[in-house]
């Protein structure tokens, strides 16, 4: 691209685009990288500059970019519709891909409703659990949901309403919904001062309390299941997400869990439920589920849901829901795509080992003095920067000391995005081994450059 058009490209971002998440006063005095194509796990901008994409384009790409076969998939499908209905009509992607769903779903999620977005696919759940117990005998006290400290579920207002960020989510706080809240295992900073393992995760204890007590005013608990991932790659203890399970049978209550960032191999197994065995109620799905392709979301839920739902027309129990892109065919055809390689290259198979290397090569940042912890689980990684090692104490939020380094492994060749201080590692599960030393390096490399460790 000649220099006068990406000039003109720059200028037109600055003047119309609003990007997502972004202070837009800092955004337009800096040039934007403008992303023209990508290779494999690299993305190319206006100038021909390559970067590895450290974070899947935002935690969504899992076998890279130009998939041939997920390519091949989409242009097969606009060959025949781009977009049909599901209300009142259904189609052959949408059906073929619930039924990829079903199957590599945990067993007993039967019923695929599908939307565009995670924040949807959450809303979804909200909606579903909600009315559910509306529509059971007894269950018409049930109006609250459970949710976590830290937690995010998406920036519609249901899903802001289940969250526990204050930064993203204080603001909206009178046009939410009341939520109960309890303390999330964030270790590092543990909301109870103790320390893990001899805490026995003593931070359930609220969970607990408020289910043995409050089960008839409580619709479901929401989790973000092994990781909270837009906290900073939050990782809880071994066991955490099965004991939530038993408590929500113990009382009675649903369990949704949004799999938007875990989902798709991401942990080490196709969903993060299955590494500790658990079915939920609501399970909410999308990111990787095109592979990174377009936009879609898929809510799964059990045959009791389900039924929860089944009546005579006049009887009004119909879930009223449905956005008018829901299940577009040419997304389903990327998702199918998607999946049918998944399970072709067992690529899910690989993350644990590739977990590890990536794991070795950050190792030596465990001695830095402004690392205060690496989080990690399979192929999500979130480096937590600190003033103070030993108080923890964090920078100021007007440092950017998280932007700063992404920006420095910029230079080096890899696209990053940082939550606060906290440097996030998300590539691709089709990530080589020799990307993963090249990933590793150019955090490490940053990370030194702006917090040098003499200083
Ligand atoms: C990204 C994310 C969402 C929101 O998904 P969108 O597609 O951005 O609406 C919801 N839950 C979790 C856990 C996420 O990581």
């Amino acid at each position: 691209m000649n220099t006068e058009e990406i000039r003109r490209l720059e200028e037109i971002d600055r003047k119309h685009v609003w990007h997502p998440f972004t202070q837009m006063k800092g955004w337009m005095e800096e040039p934007p990288l403008i992303v023209e194509r990508a290779e494999g796990n690299w993305l190319i901008d206006v100038h021909g500059r390559r970067y590895l994409d450290g974070v899947s384009s935002l935690w969504v790409t899992v076998h890279g970019h130009r998939v041939p076969e997920i390519d091949d998939a989409v242009r097969a499908q606009l060959d025949r519709v781009a977009h049909s209905t599901l209300l009142g009509l259904a189609s052959v992607p949408s059906i073929e891909l619930a039924e990829r769903l079903v199957r590599i779903a945990p067993r007993g999620l039967t019923r695929v409703f599908y939307s565009d977005s995670g924040s949807t696919a959450v809303e979804i759940a909200l909606k579903i659990a909600y009315q559910f117990w509306q529509q059971q005998p007894g269950g018409s006290a049930k109006k609250r949901f459970v949710c976590f400290e830290n937690a995010y579920h998406g920036d519609t207002l249901g899903s802001v309403s289940v969250g526990g960020i204050d930064l993203f989510h204080q603001v909206y706080r009178p046009l939410l919904f009341e939520t109960l809240r309890v303390p999330s295992p964030y270790c590092f900073r543990c909301p109870i001062g103790k320390s893990y393992p001899s805490c026995e995760v003593a931070c359930l204890a609220p969970l607990e309390m408020l289910l043995a007590e409050r089960a008839d005013e409580i619709v479901a608990v929401v989790i973000e299941p092994q990781v909270q991932g837009a906290a900073g790659m939050l990782v809880q203890p071994a066991g955490f997400l099965r004991r939530v399970r038993e408590l929500c049978d113990r009382a009675g209550v649903l369990l949704i869990t949004d799999e938007v960032a875990t989902g798709f191999g991401r942990t080490g197994t196709m969903f993060a439920c299955q590494r500790e065995g658990v079915v939920p109620d609501l399970l909410c799905l999308a990111k990787g589920i095109t592979g990174g392709y377009l936009p879609l979301a898929a809510t799964l839920a059990t045959e009791r849901v389900f039924e929860g739902f089944l009546a005579e027309f006049r009887d009004r129990r119909t879930f009223f829901h449905g956005h008018t892109y829901t299940g577009n065919p040419l997304a389903c055809a990327a998702a199918i795509a998607n999946i049918d390689l998944l399970e072709r290259t067992a690529l899910v198979g690989t993350v644990d080992e590739k977990g590890e290397l990536l794991a070795a090569a950050l190792a030596s940042l465990a001695e830095h003095p402004h690392v205060g912890e690496i989080r990690q689980r399979g192929l999500m990684v979130g480096v937590e920067l600190v003033r103070d090692r030993t108080t923890k104490a964090e920078f100021d939020y007007g440092d950017r000391i998280g932007h700063r380094v992404i920006l420095a492994a910029r230079k080096r060749g890899v696209i990053l995005r940082p939550l606060g201080d906290v440097v996030v590692l998300m590539p691709p599960l089709a990530i080589s081994r020799d990307e993963i030393e090249l990933l590793a390096r150019a955090v490490r490399e940053s990370i030194d450059e702006v917090l040098p460790r003499g200083a």
